[in-house]
This record gives C-alpha cells, structure tokens and sequence, in this order.
C-alpha cells in the first residue's frame, strides 16, 4: 500500500484523457502529461496560472461558465463533442508545428468537495476525433453499400431492384397527377452470336458503350434508365405519352446505330442495334397499369419477329383484350 501513491502518479500521466484539478479561484493545481502533449505547456509552467489564461488561447464561452456553474453550485457539466468541438486549445501532437490540427473534445467537468471545503473542480477530457473519424468512415460505407445496393457494377446504370422501386413510385405519381407514363424494353440484337464471336469481355465493352449511348438520351430527372438483366435495358418516361413514345424510341435506335459498333454475325445489319418494345398507361384512359410491363415486353417480342432493329408499340387495352379473349376460351 505504501506505494500507491508512486503508481497513481503514473497512471496519471500515462491515462488517455486530460485530467486537470483547479480550485475555487480558477487557478490549476493539477495538469497531467497528457495535457502537456497535448498543448506543449509542461506542468510546472501551468500549475497556479488561471485556467482562462494559460491556453495559447482562451477557452470558448460556454466552457468558462459550465465551470463557474460547477465551482459555484456543485453540479457536474458535460460539454458534448456535437455542441462544443473543441472548446480547449489542444493540438494533436507529432503534427507539423506550423500547421497544428485542433482535436475534438469531449468534456467533464465534476465538483471534488474536499475536506477543507474550498471546492475544486475536476476536468476531464477525452479527444473524440478518433470516434468522429470512424463514424464519418462508417457513414460513407454504408453510402457505397446503398449506392452499390441500387447500381449495376458493369454499367453504372441503376439495377433491377431500383427499377422495380422506382417504377411503382412512378406509377402512384402518374395515377395521382393523371399524367401518362410510357415503358420502354431495350434489347441488344443477336447478342449470344457477339460473345460468341468477339468473347464475353468484348461483349461487355458493347454493354457499357450501349448504357450510355441510352442515357445520353434522357434528360429530365424524373426519366429513369436502369439494366433490366443481361442485354436488355428499361427506360420510363412520365409524362410522355403514346403519340412522343414511338418517337423517342427512334431517336434511342439511331443513337445506338451511330455507335458504329461493328457486328459481323448480325443478321439484322452488320452492326451491334437494338429492338424496342413500348407501351403507355394513361390513367385519364386506362383503369390500371398491371399489365404495363408485360404489354412493353410482348411488344419486344413483336419487334424481334419483325426483324429486329426497330421499335413496336403495344396499346395496354390490345394485351387487356387478348388476354380476356384467352380467358374466354379457356
Ligand atoms: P435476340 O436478338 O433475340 O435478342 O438474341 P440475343 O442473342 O441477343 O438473345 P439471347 O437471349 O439468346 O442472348 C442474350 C445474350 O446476352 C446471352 C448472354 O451471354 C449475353 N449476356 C447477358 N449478360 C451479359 C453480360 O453481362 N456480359 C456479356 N458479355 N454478355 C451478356
Ligand atoms: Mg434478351
Ligand atoms: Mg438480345
């Protein structure tokens, strides 16, 4: 037991955590080796100077009077990291002199009633820009997982999942504000013959080069393009209706033929194109849009018969009809 004051003194100076002792009079009595770290004032040039004047400079407002309150009522204060950054001049330490970075504190300040009633008043404080530098490392992971939880790697485009999310959000709107919404089902031609021909890392360069060609055609931001699955890509469009749709797919088969992108096994042409299949659901026309996808995919399937490289476009009432009539029937 005789020893212990021999290793408090240098569990004081080895703890993680400024510790600092001042009496009623404001004045330091303790000042512990990692404050000296952390502001270069050693302990014999701090001890007995007022608190208010020994930093390099002063210590915010909302310190002093958190420890005036302490000294003069004997209530404990807490000065949070997220309020009060750095309300101490302290420095990280082996830093460029020149150029010294401030740490982010957390604050305690505790009353010590001692024996000979002159209240003094413990301050501890700990350096929380480790935990701010983390957090902030966490916050940006977990931003590349959303990112990445929406996006499609090859491409960049968004991927299926956000395409179905998205496409009910866009649903709801076009119900709501009685707006049309046109579908487009975007197909690369004789595909399977370009891997086979030119190999898989050829056919993803067609990919990317195909992706963005298609989104240089859009341009407001409630259009919305995403990779639907392999070689096929989906686009819609709010507010367009069905007179503009076969229009605009025109304009999306030109772009990815001006690619020029040579394709020697096409039967079509001997460049890499596209089919598209378009359907519209207006809800001043129609009374519900289940069946929008399916209409823009059995249209796609109209267009690879025709011979590929072109739009077709299926009105939702024709496949609404149809599928009655199989109804009947069966
Ligand atoms: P169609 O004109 O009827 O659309 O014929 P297609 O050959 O394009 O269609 P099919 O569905 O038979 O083949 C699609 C091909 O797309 C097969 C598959 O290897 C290729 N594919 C799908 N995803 C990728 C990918 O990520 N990278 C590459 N390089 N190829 C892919
Ligand atoms: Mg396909
Ligand atoms: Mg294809």
């Amino acid at each position: 037991m005789s020893s212990a004051p021999l290793y408090q003194d240098k569990i004081l100076d080895t703890i993680n955590l400024g510790l600092i002792v001042v009496d009623a009079q404001e004045q330091i009595l303790m000042w512990n080796a990692w404050l000296e770290k952390h502001t270069g004032i050693a302990a014999e040039q701090a001890i007995n100077q007022k608190i208010a004047e020994v930093f390099s400079t002063a210590p915010s407002a909302a310190f002093l009077s958190a420890l005036r309150n302490t000294l003069s009522y004997g209530l404990p204060a807490v000065l949070s990291n997220a309020l009060h950054r750095s309300p101490l001049a302290l420095y990280a330490p082996d830093e460029n002199l020149s150029n010294p970075v401030a740490i982010h504190q957390s604050i305690t300040i505790t009353p010590l009633d001692l024996e000979d009633s002159n209240r003094c008043c413990l301050i501890q404080i700990s350096d929380s820009s480790t935990s701010i530098r983390r957090e902030k490392m966490l916050r940006s992971h977990s931003e590349v997982l959303k990112k990445d939880a929406t996006t499609d790697s090859l491409t960049g485009l968004y991927n299926r999942r956000f395409f179905d999310e998205h496409y009910k959000i866009s649903l709801g709107q076009a119900i709501r504000q009685k707006h049309p919404l046109s579908i487009f089902m975007v197909d690369i031609d004789y595909f399977k013959q370009y891997n086979d021909y030119y190999g898989h890392p050829a056919g993803d360069k067609i990919l990317i080069q195909v992706a963005s060609a298609l989104k240089s055609q859009i341009s407001r931001s409630s259009d919305m393009l995403a990779r639907y699955g392999g070689e096929e890509f989906v686009l819609i469009l709010p507010n367009m209706a069905e007179d503009n749709a076969m229009q605009f797919a025109e304009k999306l088969i030109a772009s990815i033929r001006h690619l020029s992108l040579a394709h020697l096994k096409s039967k079509s042409e001997k460049f890499i194109s596209i089919s598209i299949g378009i359907s519209t659901y207006d809800p001043n026309k129609h009374r519900e849009a289940s069946a929008l996808v399916d209409a823009a995919d059995t249209a796609l399937y109209k267009a690879k018969q025709q011979g590929r490289n072109q739009a077709c476009f299926l009105a939702l009432e024709t496949l609404l009809s149809h599928r009655l009539q199989i109804q009947h029937l069966g």
